[in-house]
């Protein structure tokens, strides 16, 4: 049986690396473990060093952001005459080939399966891209959380002790500027999330950052959730879509103890939404954060500065939609063109130039304070985007 070691790169781009803890690889060591393996994970967030390793087989689970970290881990594991397999998985390897020519394997799509393949058929050589189909997802165990230092990544949700939990897969929506390792939306039921909500009860945890992309896709599952959650008195928070959202909706939320919503409404914009795919509104986006008001949750919009046509006037009504709405916070970030997105892959069919001929480069779009941009528009140069975030960061960030 070959021995497999699994590792978090860190993420010097987050202001604190140790706030959500790296459900990707947990999924991972949980599937294994069900099949008989023993993998160890190492975590790497806030910049730990590599310790010594043991193993036959290296899974590096990687965002676009972390790659040039997880080069450094290969380039170490090297370095230190280490001869395992060096498996890339995550959404970086799946969002782009470049993986390829570093790693020996780059696992497309869902991990749980194709890692599972490689270590049973350990030391067969695979080919350099590896895809196999997406695990059922009522047969998968919860994330393997004990394998990880869970509680030392601190994340508070109106002062109680709040962790992360994904329950769902994929986003039915098709943003030109995101990239979704997934093929399809599948949801785990409402039963199977209530048992991972009472395993996570029993860790220690009142507090719950739902992770999904929209986690209100289903109402029927999610009332079903909210109910439980208020049979607890749990608090949460998760990310929800303006135009689906329904003051029914928010109600019940409110009622079963959540606290703060992250709504994508990336611009104030309707030109900017229009362009990008969004399929949303600005008007929906107003109303969004109104009715959170209304029922006592708090807001957070995430906004992208340096989108397909931006200019002087599409960064004033943002800055007007802003002031309008009043959000309870915002998290303002300049636009990186991440791989194999609509707008990265056809960049010519959009208002935007990408200033870096090394992609590579512009996916890092710097550590928090000192962002740079990676493109312009036909008004605005990289420079001008870069100002625009900042001025309205100092005006709009509030938590
Ligand atoms: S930005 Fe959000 S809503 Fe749009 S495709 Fe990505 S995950 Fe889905």
């Amino acid at each position: 049986m070959p021995k497999i070691t699994l590792i978090n790169p860190p993420s010097p781009f987050l202001i604190d690396q140790r706030v959500f803890p790296p459900l990707g690889i947990c999924y991972i060591s949980a599937y294994l473990k069900k099949y008989g393996y023993e993998p160890k994970i190492v975590d790497l967030a806030g910049g730990k060093k590599l310790p010594e390793i043991d193993a036959d087989i290296i899974g590096v689970s990687s965002t676009t952001p972390q790659y040039i970290e997880s080069l450094k881990i290969l380039g170490e594991v090297r370095g230190r005459g280490i001869d395992a397999l060096m498996v890339i998985g995550g959404p970086h390897a799946t969002c782009t080939p470049d993986t390829s020519k570093d790693f020996d394997i780059s696992v497309i799509g869902e991990g749980e399966n194709a890692m599972l393949d490689i270590a049973m058929h350990y030391p067969t050589t695979f080919s350099r891209f590896f895809k196999k189909p997406p695990p059922n997802l009522y047969m998968l165990p919860f994330p393997d959380r004990k394998a990880i230092n869970i509680h030392c990544y601190k994340y508070f949700i109106d002062n109680e002790q709040a962790t992360t939990m994904i329950t769902s897969r994929g986003c039915p929506y098709n943003c030109a500027f995101c990239s979704s390792i997934y093929d399809r939306v599948r949801l785990h039921s409402a039963e199977y999330v209530i048992n991972e909500i009472k395993e996570i009860q029993r860790l220690g945890f009142s507090g719950i950052m739902f992770f999904d992309d929209i986690f209100i896709l289903n109402k029927t599952r999610l009332f079903k959730i909210c109910e439980y959650l208020k049979s607890q008195s749990i608090v949460w928070r998760c990310f929800i879509r303006a135009n689906i959202v329904s003051e029914e909706i928010i109600k019940v939320m409110a009622h079963s103890g959540c606290k703060e919503v992250g709504i994508g409404v990336e611009t104030g914009s309707q030109k900017i939404l229009d362009i990008i795919n969004k399929g949303t509104t600005v008007e929906q986006n107003t109303r969004t954060i109104e009715l959170a008001r209304k029922y006592g949750i708090r807001s957070k919009a995430f906004i992208i500065i340096g989108l397909p046509g931006e200019s002087k006037e599409t960064i004033a009504e943002t800055e007007k939609f802003l002031e309008k709405t009043k959000p309870d916070d915002s998290d303002i970030v300049p636009y990186v063109p991440y791989p194999n997105t609509p707008i990265a892959n056809n960049p010519s069919m959009y208002d935007i130039k990408f200033n870096e001929s090394d992609l590579r480069k512009a996916w890092f779009k710097g550590q928090p304070g000192s962002y740079s941009s990676m493109v312009s528009t036909s008004s605005l140069s990289a420079e001008e985007i870069v100002k625009a975030r900042d001025r309205l960061e100092k005006r709009f960030k509030r938590w």
